[in-house]
């Protein structure tokens, strides 16, 4: 038997293996592990994120009561206002002062809002997302072994379309069997394609002179394009 016809005997049976492949890979048991494992890494790394806005919240208002420090202390100046007033100060400068206070503690009274908020809502944020992150914990287990035992059902069927794989391949050369599993690694499939009017039938490419003379010859040669190993058709 040909090198030609084994290695086609070969992609034919492969192309089974291939299809169980695909199936596990398209499987509702694999979307839901992985989408399950990639929501748990997602999630937290937003968990760390509002851990550290939470944070700056804190600064924040840790800066404010410095502020409200600030402005009790001037408050307390206010507290002898009557002997001072007596003892001659102006009293218009302490007018403006309490008018400056009044604008100080507005400005502070909307910070301490606009803070209170944004903590609210990231509190909130952050236990929301803490709950999911909890259920998808406790659904990763399952998911994970139902995706196991989903692999497993099919192991079965594709060790032995291996065991015959591999079998076939006993009369295929080492160095084309090398350049086939590459090949296969890359996603090219099929792999050995018929030439037809001397192109390549999976992207077009014409076969060089030198090229059509090894198809002629009953070899196989490479396709310059997509490097599928390409024949001639008997
Ligand atoms: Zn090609």
């Amino acid at each position: 038997m040909s090198q030609i016809t084994q290695l086609l005997k070969y992609q034919q049976k492969d192309a089974e293996l291939l299809a169980i492949e695909q199936e596990v890979a398209g499987s509702e048991a694999r979307k839901k592990y992985v989408q399950t494992k990639n929501f748990i890494k997602k999630a937290s790394e937003k968990l760390d994120q509002l851990e550290g806005k939470s944070q700056e919240l804190l600064l924040l208002m840790e800066r404010l009561n410095n502020k409200y420090a600030e402005i009790t202390d001037v408050l307390k100046d206010f507290e002898n206002l009557d002997e001072l007033v007596n003892s001659g100060a102006d009293i218009s400068f302490y007018q403006r002062n309490a008018a400056q206070i009044a604008d100080s503690i507005k400005a502070l009274k909307a910070d301490i809002a606009n803070l209170t908020t944004a903590a609210k809502e990231t509190a909130e944020e952050y236990q929301a997302l803490k709950k999911k992150v909890i259920a998808a914990q406790k659904q990763y287990p399952v998911a994970q072994a139902e995706y196991q035992e989903y692999n497993n059902s099919k192991k079965a069927a594709a060790s032995a379309i291996t065991a015959e794989l591999e079998e076939i391949a006993k009369d295929i050369d080492e160095n084309i069997m090398r350049k086939y599993q590459a090949k296969r690694s890359e996603r090219i499939f099929p792999i050995i394609c018929a030439i037809k009017a001397d192109r390549c039938p999976k992207c077009g490419m014409e076969l060089s002179i030198a090229g059509k003379e090894i198809v002629a010859s009953g070899k196989g040669v490479e396709c310059e394009n997509c490097h599928r190993i390409l024949y001639l058709e008997k």
